[in-house]
Order: C-alpha cells, then structure tokens, then sequence
C-alpha cells in the first residue's frame, strides 16, 4: 500500500456487453489500483446515445461483478454531465483555444487532418457548427512517460485540431474524458493501448484547462488471429457466464497481462485469482507486444 492517493478507473462505452478485450482492460486497472492500495472506480461513458443500447450499462456492471471486479464509490455516467463539458468548452472559448466550425469532412478531404480553416472565425453562418481546439497555440512536442511503452511525443500539428463538441451537439469524448479524469480526481489511467494516440490531445485539453495530468498505463492489446483488435465489430463474444467459464477466462486475462499465473489458479473462484493477482501484480512483466485471443472453451 505505497499510496492511499491512488485513484484509478475503468471506464466503458456501453456500446455493448464486455468482451475478452474489455476484460483485460478492466483487470489491469483493477489490479493495479489494488496493489498500490488505491481507489478503483467505474465510469459509464455513455455520452453517444445512439451507440449505447439501453441495458448495455447494467449488462457491464453485472459483468464486472460476477468477475469479482468490485469497485468504490458510486459509479458515474456521462450522460447527464451537460454543464461540466459547457463549462470546460466556455472556458477554452475564454481562451481563445477553441473555435465553432462549420465545415464538412468532404470539404477538407484531400488532407490528412482538418487544415483549420475555420480558426480565424470564417466558418459559413447559419450552419450547424462543431467545436475544435486549437493545435497550433498548443506547446510541441507534447511529451509524456508511459509506464509501459515509454517516453511519448507528438507534435500537435500532425494531429490536428480535434473536435470537442460535434455538430449534432453531442459531447466528444476527449474533453469529456478529461473533465471526468480532473472531477475524480484520477492519479492513474491504465487502459488499452488503441488509446495511446488519444492520450496527446488528452494532455492538450488538460495543459490548457490548467488540469493535472495522471500517470498513463496503455495495456498490451488483445487481437484476433488475423492481428485485429477485439471489438463488437469483429464479433468478440460477450464474456462468459457459467462459474467455470468465469475462472477460466480470468484465468486467461491474467495470462494476457503477462502475470504468470500458476496453472492450479484456473480453477479457482474469482476471489482467489484476484487475491493471488495483487499480490503478485507486476507492471514489470508487462511486454508491450499484441496478444492473441485464445479460443474459449465456454
Ligand atoms: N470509453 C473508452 C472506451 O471504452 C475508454 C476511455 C478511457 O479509458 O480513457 O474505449
């Protein structure tokens, strides 16, 4: 227990009912959090309606916990945070470092990242309008340690002025992830590696919202054979119900975090893997390498 200060978090988009992938992410987090005698949290990043059917956020929590992934304090959805991204929108606007702009995807095609017409206020009236931030007031590089992979840079200018409110006025989720890291006060995110490339902007919005910046852990990803990440879109089926179908994929996500798990473990309830995982959780033998998904058995 080297830090009561800990706070770490597991935030899903409930776009659907977790799968070997999500696991993985969800372990990693929750053991990390545990060994180092911190707070784990679950945040429902539910600010895209239409991609979360009704029923997914309770699917995921029931999930988490016949996994013996509890959690503390009171879980939060995003939906529902309107005023806290406002403000953090107003604010930048206050600052000069985000702008409304009115052009289409097909306008600016023939570039790789938006090219920022719109930053000087000549974005078309009387359309409907998206809120960006600005990349070229940001400090280059931006630079950060990955507990994993390592020192980080990227230079804000290859990566454009993201969007931090769309036109059909839902809420991105760079600046809400951001406000919602600040507001619970997270020391530590730990999360799979296909967020790595967001975590730059992510370090912009907080610079410039004067917010601190976590420790960043991006987890080894889980891939199918043919070296895809594992999503709904590529059919990753929902986790296992059936008691021995819950040790063994556990079981598995321990494997895939490198942990060296001793064979009897696979037998064992949840509580009894988890209680051996933090005891022996070690970032150390994390390899920053793709793991392939093994079939399940359930
Ligand atoms: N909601 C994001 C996802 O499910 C994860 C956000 C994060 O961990 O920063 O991909």
């Amino acid at each position: 227990t080297h830090s009561a200060r800990y706070r770490g978090r597991f935030a899903p988009t409930p776009s659907g009912p977790l799968h070997f992938g999500s696991l993985v992410a969800a372990l990693g987090s929750f053991l990390d959090a545990r060994a180092a005698g911190g707070v784990w949290l679950v945040r429902i990043e539910d600010i895209d309606p239409p991609r979360c059917p009704v029923g997914a956020d309770s699917t995921i929590l029931r999930q988490l916990e016949a996994f013996s992934l509890h959690w503390d304090e009171e879980v939060i959805w995003q939906r529902g945070r309107h005023e806290i991204y406002q403000q953090a929108l107003d604010r930048l606007i206050t600052l000069g470092l985000a702008y409304p702009c009115s052009c289409s995807r097909k306008q600016w095609q023939d570039f790789a990242i938006y090219p920022g017409w719109c930053r000087n206020g000549q974005c078309e009236a009387n359309k409907p309008v998206a809120w960006r931030l600005r990349s070229d007031l940001a400090q280059r590089p931006i630079a950060w340690h990955d507990r994993l992979f390592g020192y980080q840079q990227f230079d804000p200018a290859t990566l454009g002025d993201v969007v931090l409110k769309r036109k059909d006025q839902l809420w991105a989720y760079q600046l809400a992830v951001v406000m919602d890291d600040a507001e619970q006060d997270i020391s530590d995110v730990v999360r799979g590696f296909d967020l790595l490339d967001n975590t730059p902007w992510q370090i912009q919005l907080q610079a410039a919202l004067n917010l601190p910046t976590p420790r960043y852990l991006h987890l080894p990803l889980v891939v199918t054979d043919e070296g895809q990440k594992l999503s709904k879109q590529n059919l990753a089926p929902p986790l296992a119900e059936s008691d021995d179908g819950i040790r063994h994929q556990l079981f598995q996500a321990l494997q895939a975090l490198d942990q060296m798990p001793p064979f009897e473990l696979a037998q064992e309830a949840p509580e009894t893997q988890l209680r051996w995982a933090i005891a022996h959780w070690s970032v150390d033998q994390l390899t920053p390498f793709h793991h392939r998904a093994q079939p399940s058995e359930h």
